[in-house]
C-alpha cells in the first residue's frame, strides 16, 4: 500500500513537490508554487515576499479541480 498522495493533475504534484537543493525551505524556492498543508488539508499559493505568506485556494490553478 502507498501512503503518497494522489493529486489532480502532474502540474500540481510537481509544482507542490519541494525538492530543491538550493534552497532549504520550500518558501525561499521561486521554482515551488503551491504549499500543501496535511493538517487542515488546506493548498496554498506561496507568496514569495521572503515571508511565509500564502493565499489559500481551493481549486487547481492549472486544471479547475476542487481540491
Ligand atoms: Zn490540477
Ligand atoms: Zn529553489
Amino acid at each position: 500500500m502507498s501512503e503518497k498522495k494522489s493529486y489532480c493533475c502532474e502540474m500540481m504534484e510537481n509544482n507542490t513537490a519541494f525538492n530543491c537543493e538550493l534552497h532549504i525551505d520550500k518558501y525561499e524556492c521561486p521554482d515551488t508554487l503551491i504549499d500543501y498543508n496535511p493538517k487542515s488539508n488546506y493548498y496554498s499559493i506561496i507568496i514569495h515576499d521572503g515571508g511565509t505568506s500564502g493565499i489559500e485556494i481551493n481549486f487547481c490553478p492549472w486544471c479547475g479541480t476542487k481540491l
